[in-house]
Order: structure tokens, then C-alpha cells, then sequence
């Protein structure tokens, strides 16, 4: 039992919620009445008050009756008014006491007190109750370790602290208990089991919170993980974005409204469908979610319903096409009919034009005004290089990084599906290739069955029946069969020079002062100029070097407007070097010299016609031939047919009969860096051999061509009219050519023909009489 110690008369006030330990600093507001004026008693005297708990919080005007028995004598450290009569008393809990007696509790309460006095020496502590202070304490230090919100000065207090009660009511203090147990911990006059109380609480405590730290570490490890993840697929979206495919979460809703709107087949919508949903369910990252945005992307793009309305007016068509192009009347008639059949069929079936021509002469551009002149898109795809199937037919979507063929893409671009298609170089497909893209573009072409033609990525057919197809060639030679057989072919012939100077005065020039921003004023360009242009700074059968030099011209032009402010040129012959430096071409001169085993021929290559010479040289040997000059295999068996004519008819041709025997041949065809090959160069070989074996020169005004048997047969070859234009270019004047080709010079433009003779030969030795000089090797003699 503790001592009973009478004590003087204390004011008393009963505090709701409160419990002050000794040895412990505690606030709390009062408002009373009662309280306030016990307050005010304690402050005129020593500043002690007793206080203790309310039983029940809701009593306003409590007696001694409403408090716990045992409560605090208390020493006033602060008092602070806070608003109103509330009054913040901060207090220093001295010891546990009592009230003996009441004295007064109608004013204020006050009463005598019996301090309950429990000390314990540490000394004097038995083993067990100091083990037990000390497990109470390291306790407490575990709970001060967890719970951050206490005063974290406790711990240093209670190991000052000498007097064990005190450092206990310290430990205690810092419970986080309700009112009751801290009264109760208060009230409990044992220290030993005051001690075993407090233990309880703070291991129970301490093990909350280790299950509460590992909820929360659980917990937290979670929440990071999801911000991990939350962070990496936020910056996911971004790059995307930045990637350009943006995926905000909805784009699968906006594909399905717009793949409603394109009214498919159903088969073809439930295809879609179901890889929209597989879009849907698959995270952005996925690696297959870019195949099925790509394709996706490509069907709901593909105009399936979109159809241009054609013009089927012939008349304006007409119109359309001359004004966009000179000449070509053969070509614009031949486009006419056609388009005059599709109008009457309804259908685009029958032949695919291919236009064929040297480079430059319009086959593209044509292909665009056809276009113009139907009302329809144009789009153009180069077959140039074209090695591999899946360029025109696509990828299958199971290959890494596959896409769409390059015709369904093109269709995309064209925006609608009845353009004008154009495939240019169909002549450079397949010459080395994976798959066969020949049969794939056949399959492209063919009207019965590109109604269906089904990509390799889409994998759904795709009605290609509308589109025009058109397609261009710089030679026949080289378009396989099949599609050859498939094709109606327009020859687009290369241009003479009065039609190249036209081409440039009404269309080149006008063209391309426009795009340098200048006007007709700016700068003119004689009829003179265009026709030097045209013969000295090129050499072609089309214009479209013509036209490189124009837009020279005009940015010379454009540069001197800026920097001199003068703004009115003529160019003139005179000065075109000014402009465009040295002329590149000589014309009109065609090696004219009529010269000992030289003699001209004419070539038909991919880019026009050109005339070849062909040189011969006779030095004492043992009867070997040299051809040199890049020919090809077939060049050289011709080389070697005439070899053996002349051999054969020595007699007659005036040559030394032995002369295999006693001389080397060295046939040589200058400009080495180009190819050149085919059998038509035959008679030309033939002509500067036997010039060269029997000294008689040959006539420099002099071109032939034709294929030559042993016999000294002469057979037809192709590309007349490409020759004989290169030819008229270079100043000849009498043109040979095999007597069934006859019928190709009525192809020659008149301009050009009324400058020319021709020759119709059937045999060598006619060619030899007309091309070789017997004159001048008389007079040589
Ligand atoms: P290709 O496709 O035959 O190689 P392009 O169509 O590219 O030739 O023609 C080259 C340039 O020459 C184009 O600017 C074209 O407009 C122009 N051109 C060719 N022929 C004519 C022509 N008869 N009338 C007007 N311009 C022409």
C-alpha cells in the first residue's frame, strides 16, 4: 500500500479524455467555469491542481462523484488563452494522488489530497523486477523505433530517469491507448504489475506493427511495381506517339466505325474484325500489334468504294491530249479508239496499251494526259529493278517486317479505284529475279482475273477490274512473252529536229518558265537557239535532255534577273555558250570524210537510235580476227559472217585471194564503255572489211544496216525509223537498208525523208557498190 500523506487543500478541476502521468508534460484546453476558476485559484497560490478523469464525458457540470478516484497533483508550467473562455493549460504531472476530502464543489472543486506515493529504490529492485523494467524498456524502445508520430524524446527521458515508477509512467505515457487503460494503468497501485500491464501493450503493439511494416512493405512493393509499370507503358505511349503510332487507347473503337463505313463484303468485315479485336486484347508493345496497325491501316486506306467519275466525252479527251502534247498523232489516235471501246463496253477488258519508244520522247507524260483526259487518278509504278514478287504482290504477314505489294500501295496513294495505272520499264522486269514478278503483274493485268487479285499481306482480293492499266518500254526485246502477248503495243517514235524545236517553243519552254517563276517576258529564246540547243547540247532521240538544257537556261536567267535587276534576256545563238558553255555535240559532220575502212552504220539502243562506226584495220599477220569495242556474241558472229563472205567472193571483189592467210583483222567499234550488240551492223562490217582489204575508201555521207548471211543475203532488222532519225542527225545523206524494211520508211517523218536518199538493198555486193568510193581509189592509184 502506498503512504497516505496529508496534503493541504488543492483546487481540483476533472478533465474528459485526459489522463496525466507523473513525470510527464501534458496539455489540454478547459472552458468551464468551474475549471477556469480553480485555474485562476491555483495561479494566485503555487500553481498545483489536482486532476483527474471524468467517468463519463458527457456530464458539463461534473462533482467529485463523476471522477476516477485516482488522478494527478499536477504543477501549472503555461497557461495560454486560446479564443473565447478555451484556455490552454500545459501542465507537469507530479505525483499520483487522491482526494481525501471535499472541501468546496459549488464554486470550483477543490479538496484535500493524499499523494500516493510509490517509490522504489533501484537499488533495491529484486532480480526479476529489474529483468522485468529492463524488458519493459527495451520494448518500449522497439515501439518508439516503429511508431514515428511519439515524442521522440521519451526514450532519452526514460534512461535520465532514475526512479523506475517514473520512467514506467514515462513509457506509459507514450501508449497509444484509450482514456480507460491509461486510467487504468494510472490507477494500478503495483509497480510490479503496472510493469507486466505496460509490457503487455507494447509487445502486443510491437507485434502489429511487424505485421503492419510487412503489409506495408507488401503493399508498397505493389504500388511500386505498378508505378513501375504505369511509368514504362506512359513512356511506351509516348514514343509511340513520337513514333508516330499513337495508340490512345481507342484507336480499335475508331477502326470499326470506319470499317463500317466502307460497306465491305461481309466475309471480307469479318476478316477485319477479327484482327481489330486481336488488336484490342494485345498490349501496344506486342510486336505483332504494328503488323495488324499496319494492316489495318492498309484496308480501311484502300479506296474500295471510291470510284472517280470518268469522262467519256471523246471530243474534249481529244482536246486534252493535244493541248498537253505535240505530234503524236499515231499515238493520240491509237488512245482514242481504245478509249472509245472501253467507253462502249462498259469495261476495261482487251489488250493493255504499252507504249514503246526511246527515253524522253512522252510515254509517261502521255500516260498522265490520258489520265487528265478520262478524269481519273494517276499513279505510277516503276518496274525498273523489280526482282522479287512480293514488290508487286507483297509480303505474307508471317515474314518479319512484311508489307503490302507495291500495287495495292499504289492503289492507296491513287485514292480511288479506277485510276490510270502506269507501269513504267516493263521491259526491265525479270531479268534477274526471286519468285516470278512477271506472272504476278500478269496476274495484275489479266481482266479476268484482277477482279480478285489478292495481296499476299492482305490476303482478301482486292477488285482491280476498274483500273486503266497502261504500261511503257524503251524496247520489246526484253518484256516476257506472256505479257507481251497480253499487250497492245503503240510505238512512240523519237522526235526530228523540227519537232523537237516545236516541242520546246510550245510546251518545254512555257513549262518551264513557269516553274522558275519567270514570264515570257523574262527571257525569250529564239527559234534559232532552241534549234542549236537542240543539235549541239544534245543528242537523243526524245527531249528530255532538250528539256534539262531549257531548265538550265531559265535558272542562268533567274540568277541574273536577281542580282542585276534587269529583267528582260534573249537568248540567241550567239550567245548560248555564254549561257550553257561549250557546245557538247558536233552536227553535220559526221565523220563526212569518206575514209579507207570506216564505214557507218546505225544502232538501235534502249535510249533511240544512233549512228556506230566501224573500223577496220589490215596488218600483215596469219589470218587472225580481233574484235574489240565491248560487242556482244551476237555482234561478233556477224563480224565473222561477213568475214567469211568476203573470204568467199575475193575473186570478185577484187581482194587477194590468199589474203586469210597473209593479214590480220582487227575490227574495232569505238566507244568502248558502251554494250553493243545485235546482228545489224552485218553489211556495215562487211563494208569497212573489204574497204580496208582493198584500199577503197568509203563514203563518209554513207549509213546502212542490216543483217548479213554468208552468203551475203541481206535480212531485215528493227528500228528504222530510231536509225534513220540518228542518221538524219548526223548529217548522212544516203541511207542503206534491207529491202524488206522498205515498208518502214513511209514511218519517217516527211521533214526528215525529203533530206535523205534510201537504198533498198537485197544483197552485199549492192552495198558495197553504192557505199564504196571506186573514184578516189582510182585516183589514189
Ligand atoms: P518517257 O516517259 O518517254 O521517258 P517523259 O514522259 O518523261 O518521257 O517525257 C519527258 C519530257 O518531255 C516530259 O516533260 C514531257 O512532257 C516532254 N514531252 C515529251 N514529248 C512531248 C510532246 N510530244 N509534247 C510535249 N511535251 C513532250
Amino acid at each position: 500500500m502506498p503512504d497516505r500523506e496529508t496534503m493541504p487543500t488543492f483546487p481540483c478541476i476533472a478533465l474528459r479524455g485526459v489522463t496525466v502521468f507523473p513525470g510527464t508534460v501534458m496539455s489540454f484546453d478547459i472552458g468551464r467555469e468551474k475549471s477556469l476558476k480553480a485555474l485562476e485559484k491555483a495561479m494566485e497560490a503555487d500553481k498545483l491542481i489536482y486532476v483527474a478523469t471524468q467517468r463519463n464525458d458527457d456530464i458539463q457540470i461534473p462533482t467529485f462523484a463523476d471522477m476516477y478516484e485516482v488522478g494527478t497533483l499536477v504543477r501549472v508550467k503555461q497557461v495560454l488563452k486560446i479564443q473565447g473562455d478555451v484556455t490552454r493549460v500545459l501542465v507537469e504531472g507530479i505525483c499520483r494522488a487522491s482526494v481525501d476530502e471535499i472541501v468546496a464543489e459549488d464554486i470550483f472543486l477543490q479538496g484535500t489530497i493524499v499523494e500516493l506515493v510509490q517509490k522504489i529504490d533501484k537499488s533495491q529492485m529484486t532480480l526479476e523486477e529489474k529483468a522485468e523494467f529492463r524488458v519493459v524498456r527495451d520494448a518500449f524502445f522497439e515501439y518508439v523505433g516503429n511508431k514515428h508520430m511519439i515524442d521522440q524524446d521519451a526514450p532519452r527521458k526514460v534512461y535520465n530517469t532514475k526512479d523506475p515508477v517514473l520512467a514506467l509512467d514515462i513509457m506509459a505515457n507514450e501508449l497509444d491507448v484509450n482514456t480507460h487503460i491509461r486510467q487504468e494503468l494510472l490507477e494500478e497501485p503495483s509497480f510490479i504489475e503496472r510493469m507486466r500491464k505496460v509490457l503487455r501493450i507494447f509487445v502486443e503493439e510491437n507485434e502489429i506493427s511487424k505485421i503492419e511494416n510487412s503489409i506495408t512493405e507488401d503493399v508498397k512493393e505493389s504500388i511500386d511495381n505498378n508505378q513501375k509499370e504505369y511509368f514504362l507503358k506512359e513512356k511506351l505511349k509516348v514514343i509511340q506517339k513520337e513514333l508516330g503510332m499513337g495508340n490512345d487507347g481507342n484507336e480499335h473503337i475508331q477502326w470499326m466505325e470506319r470499317l463500317e463505313a466502307l460497306n465491305l463484303d461481309e466475309k471480307i468485315k469479318a476478316k477485319v474484325e477479327t484482327e481489330i479485336n486481336k488488336f484490342a486484347k494485345m498490349g501496344p508493345s506486342s510486336p505483332e500489334s504494328s503488323v495488324i496497325r499496319n494492316y489495318v491501316e492498309t484496308i480501311l486506306d484502300l479506296p474500295w468504294n471510291t470510284e472517280k467519275e470518268t469522262n467519256s466525252d471523246l471530243v474534249k479527251a481529244e482536246k486534252i491530249l493535244n493541248k498537253e502534247h505535240y505530234g503524236l498523232e499515231k499515238v493520240k489516235e491509237r488512245i482514242l479508239e481504245y478509249l472509245a471501246v472501253i467507253h462502249l463496253s462498259k469495261e476495261i477488258k482487251g489488250p493493255i496499251v504499252c507504249l514503246v519508244g526511246p527515253p524522253g520522247v512522252g510515254k509517261t507524260s502521255i500516260a498522265k494526259s490520258i489520265a487528265h483526259a478520262t478524269g481519273r487518278d494517276f499513279v505510277r509504278m516503276s518496274l525498273g529493278g523489280v526482282r522479287d514478287e512480293a514488290e508487286i504482290r507483297g509480303h505474307r504477314r508471317t515474314y518479319i517486317g512484311a508489307i503490302p505489294g507495291r500495287v495495292i500501295t499504289s492503289i492507296k496513294d491513287a485514292g480511288s479505284n479506277n485510276p490510270v495505272f502506269l507501269f513504267d520499264e516493263v521491259d526491265k522486269i525479270g531479268a534477274d529475279f526471286k519468285g516470278d514478278p512477271a506472272s504476278a503483274l500478269l496476274e495484275v493485268l489479266d481482266p479476268e482475273q484482277n477482279n480478285t487479285f489478292t495481296d499476299h499481306f492482305l490476303e482478301i482480293p482486292f477488285d482491280l477490274s476498274k483500273t486503266m492499266f497502261i504500261t511503257t518500254a524503251n524496247s520489246l526485246d526484253t518484256i516476257p512473252r506472256p505479257l507481251l502477248d497480253r499487250m497492245e503495243v503503240i510505238e512512240v517514235s523519237g522526235y526530228t529536229e523540227e519537232e523537237k524545236v516545236k516541242i520546246a517553243q510550245k510546251y518545254l519552254l512555257p513549262k518551264k518558265l513557269e516553274e522558275h517563276g519567270l514570264t515570257k517576258g523574262n527571257m525569250k529564246v529564239t527559234e534559232k537557239a532552241l534549234r542549236d540547243l537542240t543539235n549541239y547540247y544534245t543528242r537523243e532521240s526524245g527531249v528530255r535532255n532538250l528539256e534539262r538544257k531549257i531548265a538550265d537556261l531559265c535558272r542562268k536567267v533567274a540568277r541574273k534577273i536577281v542580282s542585276t535587276g534587269d529583267g528582260e534576256y534573249t537568248v540567241r545563238p550567239k550567245n548560248l555558250e555564254e549561257y550553257l558553255g561549250k557546245k557538247a555535240f558536233r552536227y553535220d559532220e559526221a565523220e563526212s570524210k569518206n575514209q579507207i575502212g570506216v564505214a557507218t552504220g546505225m544502232a538501235w539502243t534502249s535510249v533511240g537510235g544512233d549512228t556506230l562506226f566501224i573500223e577496220v584495220a589490215v596488218v600483215p599477220g596469219s589470218g587472225k580476227i580481233e574484235l574489240t569495242g565491248n560487242l556482244g556474241d551476237v555482234m561478233k558472229e556477224s563480224a565473222k559472217a561477213a568475214f567469211s563472205y568476203i573470204r568467199a567472193g575475193a575473186k570478185n571483189l577484187n581482194i587477194e585471194e590468199d589474203f586469210y592467210n597473209k593479214y590480220d583483222i582487227h575490227i574495232h567499234v569505238p566507244e568502248g564503255a558502251v554494250p553493243k550488240d545485235g546482228p545489224s551492223a552485218g553489211v556495215t562490217m562487211c563494208t569497212a572489211i573489204t574497204s580496208a582489204l582493198t584500199g577503197i575508201p568509203v563514203n563518209g555521207k554513207v549509213s546502212m544496216t542490216g543483217e548479213i548471211t554468208l552468203r551475203g543475203k541481206i535480212l531485215p532488222v528493227g528500228g528504222i525509223k530510231e536509225k534513220v532519225l540518228a542518221a538524219h542527225r548526223a548529217g548522212i545523206k544516203k541511207i542503206l537498208l534491207p529491202k524488206d524494211n522498205g515498208r518502214d520508211i513511209e514511218d519517217i517523218p516527211e521533214v526528215v525523208r525529203k533530206d535523205l536518199t534510201f537504198i533498198l538493198i537485197e544483197e552485199a555486193g549492192q552495198a558495197l557498190k553504192e557505199a564504196l568510193v571506186y573514184d578516189e581509189a582510182l585516183i589514189k592509184q
